[in-house]
C-alpha cells in the first residue's frame, strides 16, 4: 500500500497523464480522487498553458464531454424540464443514458492507467460514470426544479444523449468476439447493459488488440437528445354503489357504438381527472354487476391506478368534495375515497376485471346447456368451464344465439308460397 508523499506524487503523474491523454478534469477527479488542489496550484502559478489548452480542444477522451459544464448547462436549461414544474412531487430521482462507446472508452483508460500504475489502482476506487453524472447534476436540477433529490423518488427524469461515432465504435465489440453477436442478438444497436456485461468477461489482451489503448482522441462530443419525465402511477380506492338500471359499470362498446350511454367509470373518471390534471385513468373492481342490476348497501370496493399524475397531494376535504361531485349525478355514489398503497391492492385484484381482453367465442351446444355458467364457471359449480380451462376471469360482454338446429315447424320457401 502506498502512503503521504508516495501517494500524493503519483496521483500527480496519474493526473498528468490522464490529462495528456485528453481526459475532463471530472474524469481525472474519478478515476484519481482529489486531484484539484494540483490543478488549482498549477493554474494559480500560470499554469501549464499549453496542458490546459488541450483540454479545452477536444472532447473528453472517456466521457464525450457529458461530464463537462455545457452538457450539464444544456441538460438543466432544456425546455422540457419547465413542464416538470408542474408536478407537485417535492422530490425527483434523474437518470443519464449515454453511447455504448463512453463505456468501451472508460474501459480502455481502466486498462491503462491500471497496467501504468498497478501500485496505486491495487485499492482505489474509480467512481463510475454515470454517479459523477449524478452527483454533478443534482444540486443544479434540485435548484432549476425547486424539488430535492431523493433516489427513491416517485418522479424519475432520464436524460439520454447520442454520440455520431456510436455505431462504428461500438461495432468493435462485435469483432472482439463472435459469441456477443449471439449475446446481443440480432439488433443492430448494441445494448448498454450487454456491453457492460461483456466488458466484464474479456481478457484486456483480447481487448488491446481491438481498441486503442488509451482510448483515441474523439472528433466529437455527446449530444444531449431528450428528456423523458415521468411520475409512478398512484393508486386511489373506494366503494362505490350504482342506482340506475341503465349504467354499464365500465364503457360498453361493440363495433365503435356505446351500448349503454355512460358507466360507473366515466362518471368517476370525470370527477378526478382535473383533480389529478391527468387523464391516463385504470379503472378496477372486485367483481361487476350488469347494467341493469343495481348495487346498493356499502357498495362494491374499486381502486383506479392513476398513471403520471402531475398532482398528487389531495387533501381529505378534496376527496370529500369529489365524492359529492360524483353524487349530484344521482347515478353513481363513491365512499371512502382514499390514497391507496400498491401493496394493499392485492386484496381485490383477483377478481379485477377489465374488458381489455376481448374475444369472441362460437359455440355449439346440445339443447338445454347453460352457456353463461360455462363461460364463467358459475363461482367453480359448472365443470368444466372456460374460465377454469384459461385459468383467469372470464365473463360475457355479449351473447347472441345464432341458430337453433331444429327444423320446425318445416321452412317456407318462396316457391312453396308461389304454389299456393
Ligand atoms: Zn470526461
Amino acid at each position: 500500500m502506498m502512503i503521504g508523499e508516495d501517494r500524493d506524487e503519483t496521483k500527480i503523474n496519474i493526473y498528468n497523464d490522464l490529462m495528456d491523454t485528453g481526459c475532463c478534469k471530472r474524469c481525472m477527479l474519478r478515476f484519481v480522487g482529489d486531484v484539484f488542489r494540483h490543478i488549482n496550484a498549477k493554474s494559480q502559478n500560470g499554469g501549464d498553458e499549453q496542458i490546459l489548452k488541450k483540454l479545452k480542444l477536444n472532447p473528453c477522451v472517456i466521457c464525450l464531454d457529458l461530464l463537462q459544464d455545457a452538457s450539464f448547462e444544456t441538460m438543466v436549461f432544456h425546455s422540457e424540464l419547465d413542464e416538470i414544474l408542474q408536478y407537485d412531487c417535492d422530490t425527483f430521482v434523474n437518470y443519464i443514458s449515454f453511447p455504448t462507446s463512453v463505456l468501451i472508452r472508460e474501459h480502455a483508460m481502466e486498462i491503462y492507467v491500471k497496467e501504468k500504475f498497478p501500485e496505486f489502482f491495487k485499492d482505489h476506487h474509480i467512481v463510475p460514470i454515470n454517479r459523477a453524472w449524478s452527483l454533478s447534476i443534482q444540486n443544479k436540477l434540485a435548484k432549476k426544479l425547486k424539488k430535492k433529490y431523493d433516489k427513491n423518488s416517485y418522479l424519475n427524469i432520464q436524460f439520454t444523449t447520442t454520440y455520431e461515432f456510436e455505431k462504428e465504435e461500438s461495432s468493435i465489440m462485435c469483432q472482439l468476439e463472435d459469441n456477443f453477436k449471439k449475446l446481443n442478438g440480432k439488433d443492430d444497436t448494441l445494448s448498454r447493459n450487454a456491453v457492460g456485461e461483456f466488458l466484464k468477461t474479456i481478457s484486456s489482451a483480447i481487448f488491446q488488440k481491438h481498441v486503442s489503448v488509451p482510448p483515441q482522441m474523439p472528433g466529437k462530443a455527446v449530444v444531449l437528445n431528450q428528456v423523458i419525465y415521468k411520475h409512478e402511477p398512484i393508486f386511489i380506492a373506494g366503494r362505490y354503489c350504482k342506482y340506475s338500471r341503465n349504467l354499464g359499470q365500465t364503457p360498453w362498446i361493440l363495433d365503435n357504438v356505446k351500448i349503454v350511454e355512460s358507466s360507473v367509470q366515466e362518471i368517476i373518471f370525470k370527477a378526478l381527472e382535473s383533480v389529478f390534471n391527468c387523464k391516463n385513468l385504470v379503472f378496477s373492481a372486485s367483481g361487476r354487476e350488469d347494467f341493469d342490476v343495481r348495487t346498493l348497501g356499502r357498495g362494491r370496493p374499486f381502486f383506479i391506478k392513476i398513471c403520471d399524475p402531475k398532482v398528487t397531494k389531495i387533501s381529505s376535504e378534496k376527496f370529500r368534495s369529489i365524492e359529492k361531485a360524483i353524487k349530484k349525478t344521482n347515478l353513481v355514489k363513491v365512499r371512502d375515497l382514499q390514497f391507496i398503497d400498491r401493496k394493499y391492492l392485492n386484496n381485490i385484484k383477483e377478481e379485477l376485471t377489465g374488458r381489455n381482453d376481448l374475444f369472441e367465442l362460437d359455440m355449439v351446444t346440445q339443447a338445454g346447456t347453460y352457456i353463461k355458467e360455462f363461460v364463467h364457471g358459475d363461482f367453480g359449480r359448472t365443470k368444466p368451464s372456460l374460465s377454469e380451462i384459461i385459468g383467469g376471469h372470464v365473463d360475457i360482454v355479449a351473447l347472441d344465439v345464432l341458430d337453433i338446429h331444429l327444423d320446425f315447424p318445416p321452412p317456407i320457401t318462396t316457391e312453396i308460397l308461389q304454389k299456393n
